[in-house]
């Protein structure tokens, strides 16, 4: 199981791997979108690490609050109120915590993509980071059933992530910028959804 320390150094690395790839999310969104969504996300998760680093944090429902308070804060467009909401509503499902193991991300996770669809209203097939994160979720719960390990939860997760991403390829967005496009939205990959992979691939890699 992780501690509140070891939350904050998997978000901080969440940041990294954000910030390494913020020209190519760029790129995918400036195909499809405005081409701001690495900066925004980089933006963000830089004022995340600060706040991180500089708050006395107790519990790990009140870590994902602070995080998602901030990306709602500084991100902006579409995926900074959803990613913001997706950590407000994962973090309540461990307010209090001091220390999370797989059951306990499994339901940040149910309750994150419930925020995601309450406020941008997505279902998954719509080209979103929804296409990424839902199966990445069924996967956590299948490996859970199965009483896999851990790592190899996470690595399924990843797996099933990926795949998200690739779907988002072959179909034409119906929510977002990319929507404006319809068809002409298709053969181009969703950034949004390549941001979730990264972070759940950030996760297996801290965790592995
Ligand atoms: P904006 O489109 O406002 O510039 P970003 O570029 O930061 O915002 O984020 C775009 C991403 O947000 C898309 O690639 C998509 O994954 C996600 N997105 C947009 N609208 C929705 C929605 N209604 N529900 C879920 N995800 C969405
Ligand atoms: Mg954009
Ligand atoms: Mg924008």
């Amino acid at each position: 199981s992780l501690k509140v320390r070891d939350v904050a150094a998997l978000i901080e690395k969440i940041g990294d791997v954000i910030e390494e790839n913020k020209e190519f999310l760029t790129e995918l969104d400036a195909a499809i979108g405005d081409g701001d969504h690495g900066l925004n996300m980089n933006k963000g998760f830089k004022v995340v690490k600060d706040k991180m680093n500089s708050t006395n944090i107790k519990d790990i429902g009140e870590l994902f609050k602070l995080v998602g308070l901030t990306l709602i804060a500084t991100v902006g467009g579409a995926s900074g109120p959803l990613y913001g909401t997706a950590f407000m509503k994962g973090g309540m499902a461990v307010a209090g915590k001091t220390e999370v193991d797989m059951n306990d991300f499994i339901k940040i996770m149910d309750e994150a993509i419930k925020g995601i669809k309450m406020r941008g209203k997505a279902e998954a097939g719509d080209k979103t980071m929804i296409d990424a994160l839902e199966p990445a979720f069924n996967a956590l719960k299948e490996g859970v059933l199965k009483e896999l390990p851990a790592v190899d939860i996470l690595k399924n997760a990843r797996e099933a992530a990926l795949n998200g991403v690739n779907y988002t390829k072959e179909i034409a967005a119906r929510k977002g910028r990319a929507s404006y496009l319809g068809e002409r939205s298709i053969g181009h990959q969703d950034a949004g959804a390549t941001s979730s992979f990264l972070m759940i691939d950030a996760i297996y890699e801290f965790v592995k």
